[in-house]
């Protein structure tokens, strides 16, 4: 059998206190940042599919990953020397509301992998059996929701978004019971396992929590090791520290944001658990693409009637999750007026970094602050006048000529009409704010000096060809679940290079069908996972 070789230095649980419990039974962890707990076993695993970029990353070879080893291994049959599992104690804001104790209710830490660059890697499989933080849950995860993260996590990471990583994806050969739709029908579907691979899976609720209880000793000693470990370039920590540190978390997060504007990212569930303290994407569950362009789209049912969570508003409820943060950390420093400071510097600092996305989505080289803005907004009003697909219509955007301004309304929108939903319904006013906002667009393109060429070029490079929208992977769950995984794989292949053109590919870069508009996992979805 191969053998895995890892470098494994478990610094996390080396530095920070454990729960001293070593039983698997569910509790509230008091005074720990952790408790030990090993992955259920399972009965009969099957490797899905894995990145080879990750697999990469951990030095780990073609062969290693297709041998037998490396499948019971990431379904977490079989422990490797150095794998001492863990599962972490945090706590979390859920809808806007203090949700007190959460943890790693299905996430098992297998350790840290250290690689040749000395970069540290923590494997972490998620559904892989209860832990003592499951609650009322049965730890497992579902193939539909394991697909969706594994499958996204790539795909984020190729797209240039900030994420955690998946390394695999194996079905157990058993069954999970899920209430999908919570309507009392609960089913069996499979269960499976995705092995995540990110250098911390800190969150914003790993330090609530223990403000929350007043546990300072604790709080300061996570706060010290996550400066220490993943900031060290901030130096000794101290009050300066702790303030420059939540100052380069509010620009980390600020950059994530800024990303998931323009890809057309929905996470859906941005909870305070849900936040990296490392500005990564976490915790794939209810997300979705923006198809039709409205700001007011979440994908989460669970939302669908406050819609906290909806595209329009993730950098404001990213700027109310790091407020819970600042106070979190408050115990710390003592001084309120510095962390305000920092936040509203948020704001700002979001606004110059959406502003100079915006200007390269339309291939402007700079952002002009006096007439950019109505640019802008009236772009924002224009993709809201009839049914428009965001990514394609950026990509469609690249294509439109700024270099003769003599076009006629109908040239001049051709290159566009594939992405209206209905574009043979276009009405003559929606036509001609179009144009008139395109010909805006051409004075602006030529004011900036940019040839055609170029700007296309560049464009292509911002705004993605190909993104997972709902319905790809919904289709790719459907073979799946019929243990086909081909359609797994040629996502996976696809998503390694999401701005080529790809001209085999062109079918997954097509509007949603009407088949999808309602169906379920399509669309919207609920937190059943
Ligand atoms: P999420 O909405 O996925 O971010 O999960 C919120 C909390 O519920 C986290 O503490 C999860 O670990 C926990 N959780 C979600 N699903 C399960 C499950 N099937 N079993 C145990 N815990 C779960
Ligand atoms: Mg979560």
């Amino acid at each position: 059998m191969t053998n895995l070789i890892f470098n494994f230095d478990n610094h996390f649980i080396n530095c920070l206190p454990a729960d001293p419990i070593i039983e698997n039974t569910r509790r509230q962890v008091v005074d720990a940042c952790y408790s030990f707990v090993d992955p259920t076993k399972v009965k009969a695993p099957i490797l899905v599919a894995y990145s080879a970029e990750v697999a990469q990353l951990l030095e780990l070879s073609e062969q290693d990953c297709q041998s037998e080893l490396f499948t019971q291994v990431f379904a977490g049959n079989k422990l490797l020397d150095g794998m001492k599992p863990y599962a972490q104690c945090y706590g979390g804001h859920q809808f806007g509301n203090w949700a007190g104790q959460l943890g790693d209710g299905r996430a098992i830490n297998l350790g840290e992998v250290v690689n040749q660059q000395g970069q540290h890697h923590t494997l972490q499989l998620k559904g892989a059996g209860p832990t003592p933080y499951s609650r009322t849950a049965d730890g497992l995860a579902v193939l539909r929701s394991s697909v969706r993260e594994f499958l996204c996590s790539e795909a984020m990471f190729h797209l240039g978004v900030p994420t955690t990583r998946a390394l695999s994806l194996v079905t157990t050969g058993e069954n999970v019971v899920r209430d999908m739709f919570y309507d009392g029908r609960p089913k069996e579907e499979p269960g499976a396992i995705v092995c995540r691979v990110a250098p911390s899976f800190l969150r914003f609720g790993s330090y609530e929590i223990f403000s929350s209880r007043g546990d300072i000793e604790t709080l300061r000693k996570l706060v010290d090791f996550t400066i220490r470990t993943d900031f060290p370039h901030l130096g000794k920590p101290s009050i300066e520290v702790y303030l420059k540190w939540f100052s380069e978390v509010c620009e980390h997060t600020a950059d994530m944001i800024v990303h998931w504007m323009r890809v057309g990212f929905v996470h859906g569930v941005m909870n305070t658990d849900n936040m990296s303290i490392l500005g990564l994407t976490i915790d794939y569950g209810p997300y979705g693409w923006l198809e039709d362009y409205d700001p007011n789209w979440t994908p989460n049912t669970t939302d669908a009637s406050g819609r906290r969570y909806r595209f329009g508003n993730q950098a404001q409820i990213a700027q109310w999750n790091l407020f819970q943060l600042a106070n979190a950390i408050y115990p710390l420093i003592e001084q309120a007026e510095p962390l305000r400071e920092i936040l509203s510097d948020y704001a700002m600092s979001y606004e110059q970094k959406w502003q100079s996305m915006r200007a390269s989505k339309l291939g402007l080289t700079k952002h002009i602050a006096e007439s950019d803005p109505q640019l802008h907004q009236s772009l924002h009003e224009i993709l809201q006048l009839t049914e428009t697909d965001m990514t394609i219509f950026y990509r469609r955007l690249a294509n439109v000529t700024c270099e003769s301004l003599d076009l006629s309304d109908d040239e001049l929108i051709t290159p566009l009409l594939d992405a209206y939903y209905d574009a043979d319904s276009l009405t003559v006013d929606t036509k001609t704010a179009i144009c008139d906002w395109l010909r805006q667009y051409q004075l602006r393109v030529q004011q900036d000096g940019i040839n055609d060429e170029t700007r296309r070029q560049n464009m292509n490079q911002v705004n993605p060809k190909y993104v997972l929208r709902n319905y790809l992977a919904q289709l790719a769950i459907d073979k799946a679940e019929q243990n086909d995984f081909s359609m797994v794989n040629e996502l996976l292949e696809l998503f390694r290079h999401p701005y080529d053109e790809q001209k085999d590919m062109e079918h997954y870069a097509v509007k949603r069908p009407d088949w999808a508009r309602d169906r379920a996992g399509c669309s919207m979805l609920s937190c059943s996972s």
